[in-house]
């Protein structure tokens, strides 16, 4: 088959890789219909995060089961299926508590490469979620988001206690943080702050429901949700960049006694304790457990209620994935959709 491999920052290629086969009886085959470039394949991409040889890449998928393993009983062959970037097996203590990425058998699906034509899924009664029919090519890409971004940002919104007409400001613009915004307004906020200095993004973001954009960041950007909040900072902040700035700007810019839900993985953040002894505000993240929101999210997708398909606003035979990583690389796209 054909599949993405990065061989050092910058350094992406498609090449001929092995077939997956069945390893465990818990596994499932996938034909992958769509994959894309997360914002966080950057980060290695960039040189950031080391590249250690090739690496085969992805872990954001939807496609139709091939063959799936003996012990595999609810997913068939022939099912179009969304799984979560973190294999789990949904049966756990931690997964039936909502948290299936620090599942007790927990793998992660990007070592396994899902920019490719064929995918392994292991444990994949409890990673994959069918759709109740083939679905029309229109919501493929919304599906493709609910794998990651949609879930990613949903959960950063769950994280962060979003509750009906309350305010909600939004650090990042990227797809989680668009999507975050999709997801806030899903959940009823009254206010939706976007914090973006993009103009095809702050688009997005005031289409998926967003009612105010602050252009300012770190402490300009503070000061501006503290003049829309009268002086109080929102009641609920997402965070979905990673960085110390954006990280501190999320948490100055919440109320005491709001909630922070930080979605943005973390890199070389160090929170100040005795600033946050004083701020009295909660704070909540991680990797998004998308498998509790996913049966939710196909729902919704599947019948039009929410659209988050056009988050993608780059489609490219996955023979072309290293223009897709170029094109989110210099900001020229959100999101790469890769068809193999
Ligand atoms: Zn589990």
């Amino acid at each position: 088959m054909r599949g993405t491999m990065l061989y050092a920052p910058g350094d992406v290629r498609v090449e001929t890789r092995d077939d997956p086969r069945i390893e465990q009886p818990t596994d499932a085959i996938i034909r992958i219909a769509a994959a894309c470039v997360c914002g966080s394949d950057l980060w290695p991409y960039r040189g950031i995060e080391p590249v250690t040889g090739p690496t085969p890449m992805g872990h954001e998928y939807v496609g139709v089961v091939e063959e799936v393993g003996s012990q595999v009983t609810t997913i068939r062959q022939g099912q179009f299926v969304v799984g979560s970037f973190a294999a789990s097996d949904n049966t756990c203590e931690i997964c039936r508590a909502g948290y299936q990425t620090s599942c007790l058998h927990r793998e992660w699906i990007g070592p396994l490469g899902a920019q490719a034509e064929y995918l392994r899924v292991p444990l994949a009664d409890g990673t994959l979620v069918a759709t109740p029919e083939q679905p029309s090519e229109d919501v493929v890409p919304g599906l493709l988001a609910a794998s990651d971004v949609l879930g990613t940002g949903w959960f950063g919104a769950v994280a962060a206690d979003v509750q009906p007409g309350k305010t909600v400001a939004v650090v990042g613009d990227g797809a989680v943080g668009l999507l975050a915004v999709l997801a806030a307004k899903h959940l009823g906020a009254g206010r939706i702050i976007a914090m973006s200095r993009h103009a095809d993004r702050q688009k997005l973001a005031l289409e998926y429901g967003a009612t105010d954009i602050v252009t300012e960041r770190g402490d300009d950007g503070v000061a501006r949700i503290k003049d829309l909040t009268n002086g109080l900072g929102a009641h609920s902040v997402i965070e979905a960049v990673g960085t110390q700035e954006s990280m501190l700007q999320a948490i100055r810019s919440t109320r005491p006694g709001g909630h922070v839900g930080y979605v943005g993985v973390a890199h070389g953040v160090q929170l100040p304790g005795e600033e946050m002894f004083y701020s009295h505000v909660h704070l909540h993240g991680g990797p998004a457990p998308v498998r509790r929101f996913l049966p939710e999210l196909v729902d919704l997708i599947t019948s039009h209620a929410i659209d988050p398909g056009n988050v993608f606003d780059l489609t490219l035979p996955l023979d072309q994935a290293a223009e897709g990583y170029r094109a989110m690389d210099e900001r020229r796209a959100v999101k790469a959709l890769l068809r193999p």
